[in-house]
């Protein structure tokens, strides 16, 4: 009994040690370790992490930092400012989507009306 315990739970830590090397780079897709961060000469950083100190140019980028990174130890107020970077950020995707695709069918209306013309020479 005692060793079926001990086995769930080594599976367990086991599973949640796999998924930590997993995590991690998603959760620092820069590649920047802590936190030695750079700022280039002339330019301050629009917000700055209050926990790790990393810079970010806007403020909707430190609260998605926030919320990925600092998830538990967020107040009401910044879960709030996460939810909605989260959703500026999905119509920013979204419009992004949007242009990707008139830019794609305008060059393939410009290829084919090439097309049609060099075959009519
Ligand atoms: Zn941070």
């Amino acid at each position: 009994m005692t060793t079926t315990h001990d086995r769930s739970t080594d599976e367990a830590n086991a599973t949640d040690e796999a998924s930590e090397p997993a995590a991690s780079p998603t959760s620092n897709p820069t590649g920047h370790s802590q936190p030695g961060f750079e700022v280039p000469v002339g330019e301050d950083p629009a917000a700055t992490c209050e926990r790790c100190g990393r810079p970010f140019p806007t403020t909707m980028h430190r609260d998605l930092h926030l919320g990925e990174v600092h998830v538990e130890e967020l107040t009401e107020r910044e879960h709030e400012r996460y939810e909605d970077a989260v959703e500026a950020e999905t119509d920013e995707l979204f419009v992004y989507h949007l242009k990707v695709i008139a830019a794609l069918a305008s060059m393939y209306a410009v290829l084919v009306l090439v097309y049609m013309v060099v075959l009519s020479l």
